[in-house]
């Protein structure tokens, strides 16, 4: 008979919740009961505009009061327009106020423009913007690697905390994981390869594989509203860059989708059930995600 996998003592690093320009299916602090709920240990929140730090705490705070489950929210950044785009101070200052993630571009990406004909919003997500816009983010100049980009992976380094290519484009990525490569940066994050941006296909990806290089495989990437990628080729860019560089998350939180923890369990059992082992993909949900933000693995 088919195991079961269970998301008791996974980690989520990639969860949408409310207040958010988007829709969302739930607040931060509902969303973080029900994955405490279901037996995860901690989640990352992530905002497309706003760093999550402080949502992460006051749902800390909260949680503390109620329950002493041990469960961690934790905060993250991500360096669109409404931060200054790809801005160190905003990165310093929530690596010096606890983020464990720094997104790179995601929505206002040139990345996400090249693919969905504009920023700020994609086509199952939208929302309307009036403030005048900057142009599109990228972090290449004359094909090298801008100084703000460099300046934030060491920011990285020396808080070790995980960086992550959000909505880059493949050319950007390419660059970014040669560069922290040669940094020996442990926590370089390709966020999911296989979502429209970046756009990678399963056989692209070992070339990326290095120490301190992990790609996130996530839930929303294949949901009925998306259909950015298929579980098969999921599991095949998986066995491709090796087990022990990947992890998986939900990216969830879209009114379209189920709850970020049950879209975690999904894609874990549809791995499971296209092959992976169960101990594969325990490292893919439990071991690995602790390892990137530094939480104690179970
Ligand atoms: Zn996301």
């Amino acid at each position: 008979m088919m195991d079961r996998v269970s998301v008791v003592g996974a980690y989520d690093l990639h969860v949408h919740s409310a207040p958010c320009v988007y829709p969302r299916l739930a607040d931060d602090l509902t969303i973080a009961e029900a994955a405490r709920d279901a037996g995860l240990r901690g989640l990352v929140f992530k905002s497309h505009h706003e760093a999550t730090v402080g949502r992460a705490a006051a749902v800390n705070a909260a949680l503390t009061r109620q329950n002493p489950a041990p469960f961690t929210a934790y905060g993250s950044v991500t360096l669109n327009h409404a931060l200054g785009g790809i801005n160190p101070a905003a990165v310093e200052a929530a690596l010096k106020t606890g983020a464990r993630v720094v997104w790179l571009p995601t929505v206002d990406s040139q990345g996400h423009v090249d693919v969905f004909g504009h920023s700020g919003s994609w086509d199952v997500q939208g929302a309307e913007f009036h403030a005048q816009r900057p142009a599109p983010l990228t972090i290449l100049a004359q094909d090298a690697l801008t100084p703000q980009v460099k300046a934030i992976l060491s920011l990285c380094q020396e808080h070790d905390v995980a960086l992550a290519t959000g909505h880059l484009g493949k050319a950007e990525v390419v660059a970014l994981a040669r560069f922290a490569r040669q940094q020996r940066f442990e926590r370089l994050v390709i966020t999911h390869p296989l979502f429209r941006v970046p756009g990678f296909q399963p056989e692209e990806l070992p070339e990326l594989v290095a120490s301190g290089v992990f790609f996130e495989f996530t839930y929303c990437a294949l949901a009925p509203m998306w259909r950015h990628t298929t579980v098969e080729d999921t599991v095949t860019a998986i066995r491709a860059i090796g087990v022990e560089h990947a992890y998986l998350s939900s990216d969830g939180g879209q009114t379209h989708n189920p709850m970020p923890h049950e879209g975690l369990r999904l894609l874990a059992q549809m791995c499971l059930e296209k092959g992976l082992s169960l101990a594969n993909v325990r490292m893919l949900i439990e071991d690995t995600p602790a390892r990137l933000i530094g939480a104690q693995p179970n």
